[in-house]
């Protein structure tokens, strides 16, 4: 059996029909830029999201940068964030001149809000949660330490759409939060693509001046200085598709995980991601984005799983931000350090099959068998 990491081709082909009917319908219209298919799908994202605006954007680390600027983060600030995400984070904080200080994560991979707390200076203005793998962080002890120290909170919810805290879905607990509709991620496009989310309106309007040059949408005045990153009309189109089936996407990724759970929860060489609640009223309803476990002798499993046909891979290559050293950060986080150390994802996505998790499954656990 083979079982790819990831099977770029299904982007198409999981939807055919429907995908194709919107690109032509959209190509055909005539209508390219900033048009009705883009307004209807930041409508129908907001409500998704139970958010008051949604913007789209150029791609998901645009969108970073703006929230960025739209919460007021500048030269001379800190911006305190985990290592374990993608470069995209840190680079949006370090666009709009701000220092990027990188904080510990728990056994979720997610932020720790008690380390966040004690990394707290009088320079720093803002905290950036990393909704990594599909799952959002503990929110009530982050907006806790945001409260104490009067910080902004501006999420990365780029892999996080559709999962929740208490209810409350990711992207919605800051001043704005951001979806990346890159093709591997739970919402995907044809290409780049990204949203920003917010309740306040002034916020959405400075955002929608932001990504087109700086022009009041209405007037179309240069109120400000701003750039070119829209999200095309013709990936809203496709957008809009895969959004009124993204329920349907989760439930699967959802089941999927739930049978991993099932079958290697007697692993002990293996640390996995919480398994996904039964009831959907829990603290944290979670998507899987990815199935990143930790593991025993990781790299000897990954080379036995490469050899039977199993794609693995290993987030932003193995390494937190912190760890590249042409970045120059000096900082270390021997936490964060040890959980990458043994990390990979397994793969997860709609393509799968019960019987493609059930053959990974047993070559993890055939590995384990003859190896320790
Ligand atoms: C994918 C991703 C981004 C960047 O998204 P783009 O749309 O590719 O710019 C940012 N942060 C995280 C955590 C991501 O996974």
């Amino acid at each position: 059996m083979h079982v790819p990491f990831f099977r770029y081709p299904h982007v198409v082909e999981e939807h055919r029909e429907p995908l194709e009917k919107a690109l032509l319908t959209a190509a055909r219209s005539g209508a390219y830029i900033l048009q009705a298919d883009l307004r209807a799908f930041e409508e129908e994202l907001a409500a998704y999201c139970g958010a008051q605006f949604a913007v789209g954007v150029g791609n998901a680390t645009d969108g970073l940068e703006l929230n960025l600027r739209v919460a007021g983060v500048g030269p001379g600030d800190v911006v305190l964030l985990p290592s374990h995400t993608f470069v995209a984070t840190a680079s949006a904080v370090v666009a709009v001149g701000a220092k990027p200080v990188f904080v510990e994560i728990g056994p979720d991979h997610l932020m720790d809000p008690e380390d966040l707390e004690h990394r707290v200076t009088d320079r720093t203005r803002a905290i950036m949660p990393t909704q990594l793998n599909g799952r959002t962080a503990d929110m009530a002890g982050i907006q806790a330490v945001a409260e104490r120290h009067g910080l902004v909170i501006v999420e990365d919810s780029a892999q996080g759409l559709g999962s929740r805290f208490r209810g409350r879905m990711a992207g919605t607990f800051g001043v704005a939060g951001v979806f990346s509709f890159y093709p591997a991620k739970m919402l995907g496009c044809l290409g780049d693509g990204g949203a920003s989310i917010t309740d306040d309106e002034g916020a959405a309007q400075t955002l929608r001046e932001l990504r087109d040059h700086g022009r009041n949408e209405r007037t179309r005045e240069v109120v400000r200085w701003g750039r070119n990153s829209r999200l095309d009309n013709i990936q809203a189109a496709v957008l809009r598709m895969k959004l009124a089936r993204v329920d349907e996407a989760i439930a699967k990724r959802r089941h999927l995980a739930h049978r991993y759970h099932e079958n290697l929860r007697q692993v002990r060489q293996l640390l996995l991601p919480p398994p996904p609640d039964g009831t959907g009223d829990a603290v944290h309803h979670d998507v899987y984005q990815n199935y990143e476990v930790e593991a025993q002798d990781r790299d000897e499993l990954r080379a036995h799983l490469t050899k039977n046909g199993v794609g693995t891979a290993l987030q932003w290559g193995g390494k937190g931000v912190h760890q590249f050293p042409a970045l120059n950060i000096r900082q270390s986080l021997p936490r964060t350090e040890a959980i990458l150390a043994r990390s990979m994802m397994l793969p997860m996505n709609t393509s799968l099959t019960d019987s493609e998790v059930d053959y990974v499954c047993e070559q993890v656990i055939a590995f384990y068998d003859t190896w320790s």
